[in-house]
């Protein structure tokens, strides 16, 4: 069954009394082509886990099912599970999980399916909830190897920004932490239905095996980050004093001397490892 085929999606909803779902970002791809080039870059050997989030009516799934050992898909909508059973009931490969990824025990998912394969995330991402499934799959301390997700395109150019550009933010920060992020390809709107307003693209982050610097306090880091990007037209000095409590502005001055940077620099100019040795300065 092509179940990127418009009249075959519409059918296979029809038959199961559904419709697309704005609420959980239901946006399904219409172009076979696509799901077949993200399972095929979304990882590098095929025993493996695949964990994907929203499957939809399973046109990814499938893909990555004929590319890799197990797949398990977790989709939200209950009313898209007796479909996934239809559409995918050749593979005896894939679990179908009715739940939401905010809120599954991730590193039980992981324990209970992967049979210690390595474990690789790839999803069509709900653009609703882009950066926050990203932040809970980093922040989950499960050793994902990689993680390949179609994102909004002007996502896309946030995740893979560098330093010193309008696009670096926050999350590109804190990526740089765990991972290296690449753009693959871009998706255009047209490919999807209902189509959304704008172009998508898919970026994948192989992840770090072990930190990529030396960080004394992680939380801290990541308050830093925080701080900087909330105020970004401040300098990075105004920013931390003015959002991190025990800091004197003279210790902070001292540490951005320190790393190198001028007392009047702002956050957006400082790479991942910039901040990590800010961080550690103002350890000291
Ligand atoms: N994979 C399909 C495709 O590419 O055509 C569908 C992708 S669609 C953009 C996003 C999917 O994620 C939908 O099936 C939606 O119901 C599901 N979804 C939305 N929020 C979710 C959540 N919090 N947890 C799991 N699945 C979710």
């Amino acid at each position: 069954m092509d179940l990127c085929n418009l009249s075959v999606i519409k059918s296979v909803m029809a038959d199961a009394g559904i419709t697309f779902r704005k609420e959980f970002g239901q946006n399904f791809l219409t172009n076979r082509m696509i799901p077949e080039d993200i399972a095929e870059s979304c990882a590098d050997t095929s025993e493996r886990m695949i964990l994907e989030i929203g499957p939809g009516i399973g046109c990814l799934t499938q893909e990555l099912a004929l590319r890799y050992k197990k797949v398990v898909a977790v989709e939200i909508d209950r009313g898209l599970i007796p479909v996934l059973s239809r559409t995918l009931a050749e593979y005896d490969n894939i679990t179908v999980i009715n739940d939401d990824i905010m809120k599954i025990d991730l590193a039980a998912l992981v324990a209970e399916y992967s049979e210690g394969m390595p474990v690789s995330v790839c999803a069509n991402l709900p653009y609703y909830i882009t950066t926050p499934i990203l932040m809970r799959l980093l922040e989950s301390g499960v050793k994902f190897s990689s993680i390949t997700v179609m994102v909004q395109s002007e996502v896309a150019s946030r995740l893979v920004a560098k330093e010193g550009t309008a696009d670096y933010g926050a999350i590109t920060a804190v990526l740089g932490y765990y991972g290296r992020v690449r753009k693959l390809f871009k998706v255009s709107a047209g490919c999807f239905v209902p189509a959304p307003k704008v172009d998508s693209a898919v970026v994948r982050i192989d992840l770090h095996d072990l930190p990529p610097f030396d960080i004394k306090d992680e939380k801290l880091f990541f308050n830093l980050i925080k701080a900087a990007f909330e105020m970004r037209r401040k300098t990075l000095l105004n920013a931390i004093s003015a959002k991190l409590a025990g800091y004197t502005k003279e210790q902070i001055t001292a540490a951005i001397l320190a790393i190198g940077k001028d007392e009047k620099v702002r956050g957006e100019r400082l790479s991942t490892e910039d901040f990590a040795k800010l961080a550690n300065e103002l350890v000291k």
